[in-house]
């Protein structure tokens, strides 16, 4: 902190761009819902801050869900519904489940057809494998590349429907009056070019949080949670925002590449965990299945390790394959044995990877109506990661890559259903100028960087609201918190010939302070250790805690609330209590 801040001129004229429909973000869940719309014969727009061909989806690798029973003629969508409200500890919203795993198959069979090239059987069929706690062998894939197929084959397909789409447009604000949304406003990253969005219905489409934790397996720049405050500040819910699934195993060295995956398959294919004393662990935490345990389980194991003293000087454990004949490796384990070779010169045929549990999926997320996907706002949307109440408190991995062409349908074709229905629509000049208003306010010189205070906002995720928390860690977060946020008056924002890098930062940032006030909230009120919620001070799965939390912003400050669970039919809570409990998970591991 220090001398204040000074104003930097700035131009305040912005270009107008009208659709029906718009859409903000162009991962997987934005482009299928670009795609309804426009199949629908309503303009569509899509916009992203991220080059569309490099959004996070392209990370996905391992699969994506559909009860085809190609392999295992048992499957049915009424099992996937059982495995994955099981999976979710029974918080997930059991209509959103149940249209997901329904529609699941023709969705992925459509995506199919659009380019994703999925592997098939001899038949034709499209092949299925085993991923962790699915009953049946369900994960459809292309390789190891499963997210770049889908997304190539949507932008594809977008492409011949003539969907303009716009990189480096940040959203930084939902145009909403009255409660009605009527677009967004944005700045390009490059140029500094401010553009109003008009439309009659909005697609909230911007991904989920999980950046902002130290160790992450998201890249710079994207998962920083802007999605859930700008559904805030438009007036949206968050569900659950407490629960987020830490993958066991991330990269530990070298420093940027820190919480980059290192694949379950390791594990799946004999990887032994050990601690600095060559002692294999997973025998306190599980004796039968030892490194074939749950995620949850295995990322506790690591993490308590660590935390105790018995990790490696680097703050990890070690994650051995190197019994295994070399030629075993690099057939089973290709981009293992390249990704450690070529950032760490370790042959991993040879010597042990290190690795410790990273963020890897934001279960919670802005509170959607199971069959509309609408929000609290009118003529608001939203799909994808960026919702919550799908997975519950663990997300069923191959699940994410289903939702989000799931939810991206739903909501391009009642996002046009609404356009198409529209008499009138309100758009406000005052909540405009707003808009630019607060761009203004933030660029300006100052003595503090957003890059820093962004690493230390995840220094404190990762330290007070990690694998294990307690609510005295939460609340010392807070407070942690409380020192960044009252840094952001006096941030330097000067944009240059480089561009509009620190604008981006700064709304990054703002982005990332609340969704981390909204998880550590919800951490505090979640009085009970369920699915990827683990909490030190109460380590049982209670009774009491079988409900969701809602957060919102009254007055820029957020409020918790709780809320009972819905209501599952007789029929598939049978099919649930019916379902066998998986003792082991040997050639189940994937991602
Ligand atoms: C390493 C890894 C492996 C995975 N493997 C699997 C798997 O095998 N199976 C599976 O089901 N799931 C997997 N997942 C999860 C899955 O990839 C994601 O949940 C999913 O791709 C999210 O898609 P999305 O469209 O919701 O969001 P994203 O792909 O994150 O897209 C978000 C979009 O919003 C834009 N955006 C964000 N903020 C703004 C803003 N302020 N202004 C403008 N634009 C904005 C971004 O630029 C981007 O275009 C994996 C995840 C990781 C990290």
């Amino acid at each position: 902190m220090g001398k204040s801040a000074t104003k930097r001129k700035v131009s305040v004229k912005h270009s107008i761009n009208i659709s029906n429909v718009l859409v903000i973000g162009s991962g997987g869940a934005g482009l299928r819902a670009a795609i309804e719309a426009k199949k629908l014969g309503v303009e569509v727009t899509v916009i992203g801050k991220r080059l569309k061909e490099d959004v996070h989806t392209v990370l996905a690798a391992g699969g994506v869900n559909a009860a085809f029973g190609n392999v295992d003629s048992e499957d049915s969508w009424q099992q996937h519904f059982a495995d994955t409200m099981i999976e979710g500890y029974g918080l997930s919203d059991p209509k959103l489940v149940e249209i997901m795993a329904k529609k699941a198959p023709k969705l992925v069979k459509e995506i199919d057809k659009w380019g994703a090239n999925f592997a098939k059987l001899k038949n034709g069929k499209i092949d299925q494998r085993f991923f962790g706690a699915h009953t049946y062998r369900r994960t459809c894939y292309s390789g190891d590349y499963t997210g770049r197929s889908i997304l190539m084959a949507l932008l594809k397909k977008a492409k011949s429907l003539k969907i303009p789409i716009f990189d480096s447009q940040y959203v930084t604000e939902i145009l909403v009056h009255d409660n009605i949304s009527f677009g967004a406003m944005t700045f390009n990253i490059q140029n500094g070019e401010r553009t109003v969005f008009l439309a009659d219905s909005v697609i909230l489409a911007a991904g989920g949080h999980t950046r902002i934790w130290r160790k992450s397996s998201s890249r710079r720049n994207e998962n920083t949670g802007d999605g859930f405050y700008l559904g805030l500040k438009a007036g949206c819910e968050l569900i659950d925002m407490e629960l987020v699934q830490f993958h066991p195993t991330g990269m530990v060295i070298p420093e940027e590449m820190a919480g980059t995956l290192v694949t379950e398959a390791v594990r799946g294919e004999g990887g032994r965990l050990l601690n600095k004393n060559g002692e294999r662990f997973m025998k306190n935490y599980d004796p039968n299945r030892l490194e074939l345990s749950t995620r949850d389980v295995v990322a506790m194991a690591n993490y308590t390790e660590i935390v105790e003293g018995r990790g490696t000087d680097n703050g990890g454990v070690f994650l051995d394959i190197s019994h295994k004949p070399k030629e075993f490796i690099v057939e089973k384990l290709p981009r293992m044995y390249r990704q450690f070779l070529d950032t760490l010169m370790i042959d991993i045929s040879k010597s042990p990877m290190e690795v410790s549990p990273t963020a890897h999926y934001s279960m919670g997320g802005i509170l959607i109506d199971a069959k509309k996907h609408t929000t609290k706002v009118e003529g608001l949307y939203a799909a994808g990661e960026v919702t919550g109440g799908l997975h519950g408190a663990n997300r069923l991995g191959g699940n994410s890559l289903a939702e989000i062409l799931i939810s991206g349908k739903i909501v391009g074709k009642e996002a046009s259903i609404r356009s198409l229905e529209m008499k009138i629509q309100q758009r406000s000049h005052e909540i405009i100028k707003k808009a630019h208003d607060k761009i203004d306010s933030l660029i300006k010189d100052g003595n503090e960087v957003a890059r820093p205070l962004q690493r230390e906002l995840r220094n404190i995720m990762w330290e007070n609201c990690g694998v294990v928390r307690t609510e005295k860690k939460l609340k010392d977060g807070l407070n942690r918190i409380d020192t960044i946020r009252s840094c952001l008056e006096n941030l330097d924002v000067r944009p240059d010939s480089e561009g509009y890098q620190d604008l981006m930062l700064a709304f990054d940032l703002e982005g990332s302070i609340m969704s981390a006030g909204a998880t550590i909230l919800g951490a505090i009120e979640r009085k009970e250790s369920r699915g990827a919620h683990q909490r030190a001070d109460f380590v049982n799965v209670m009774n009491d805690f079988k409900r969701n939390f809602t957060i919102n912003l009254v007055d820029d400050t957020l409020k918790v609330k709780s809320k009972g669970l819905k209501k599952i039919s007789k029929e598939l809570q049978s099919k649930i209590k019916k379902t066998k409990k998986i003792v082991n998970y040997e050639g189940m591991l994937l991602e």
